[in-house]
């Protein structure tokens, strides 16, 4: 019997009514506590570009500085609640990574006045090259009707070049849910493995760690990134996480027995963890 990780760094909460978990921050901590976790990590999304879909979700965000207002008062609340906890709780966000020059100076300025412990990086988004259209992938059906398959591929190459980036970027502690838009059969076929090889090469020589996010096995029967990603990453000796990405609390730590048994099968021996 291998141990199992007693630590998710990918966990979201409702804070401010902003963000989109179902649980108050106190009910994570309190509930990761009993279940004898050491640390819980609250990565509450960072989703901020000027060309952000209006009117779609609070925590999207086309002005920095109410971005960063909303920021510095999540974190001033998580401060006040992991006050009163034993348990070790780290401040990070979920950051959507966009590769262009604007995107990164207003990142960069807004984290340079945040008091966080890390990074994920992340990429929930297809987009156009130029970053003029951005389309969640839960909201495709905001997509024009007319959009066309090779549109539809332009799109989806931005979501696999925002995630590439982000790699690029150095930027991020570890990459979350590296092949999420599959959830919705996006770029599953396997036209799209040249791009999943290179992301896999481009991670293995810059050691970028990944998350196996559990998420997946709830919703589709496989986590994130699929398991020959998984195979290819850890043979690669790509350190590796394994996250919940919970949005409520009867999702802290799911599924992370199994997952502990499959890297244990791997042989794998390199893992992410934050030290204090
Ligand atoms: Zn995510
Ligand atoms: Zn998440």
């Amino acid at each position: 019997m291998t141990d199992v990780q007693k630590y998710s760094y990918h966990t979201h909460n409702n804070a401010l009514g902003v963000f989109d978990g179902k649980s108050s921050a106190e009910e994570m901590i309190s509930k990761a506590e009993e279940l004898g976790f050491e640390a819980i990590g609250v990565s509450n999304h960072l989703c901020v570009h000027p060309n952000m879909p209006r009117g779609v979700s609070k925590m999207f965000f086309s002005d920095p500085e109410k971005a960063l207002d909303i920021y510095k008062r999540m974190y001033a609340e998580l401060d006040e609640v992991a006050a009163s906890h034993k348990i070790k709780v780290y401040k990070g966000f979920e950051v959507d990574f966009f590769p262009s020059a604007v995107w990164r100076g207003w990142f960069e300025k807004i984290i340079k006045q945040l008091d966080y412990d890390y990074l994920i990086g992340a990429s929930h988004f297809i987009r156009s090259a130029d970053e003029t259209f951005l389309c969640n992938i839960y909201h495709l059906d905001r997509l024009p009707s007319a959009t066309t398959d090779e549109q539809m591929r332009e799109y989806l190459r931005g979501y696999w070049d925002n995630v590439k980036g982000a790699v690029e970027s150095g930027y991020f502690d570890f990459m979350a849910h590296l092949d999420y838009c599959t959830l919705f059969e996006l770029s599953s076929t396997p036209e799209w493995d040249d791009v999943k090889w290179d992301l896999i090469e481009t991670m293995a020589s810059r050691r970028q760690a990944f998350e196996i996010n559990t998420g997946g096995i709830a919703k589709i029967g496989r986590p994130f990134p699929e398991w020959r990603i998984c195979d290819e990453l850890v043979k690669r000796e790509v350190p590796v996480i394994v996250s919940c990405d919970s949005h409520d609390v009867s999702q802290i730590g799911r599924h992370f027995a199994e997952v502990e048994d499959y890297l244990a099968e791997k042989g794998c021996k390199h893992r992410f963890k934050l030290s204090e």
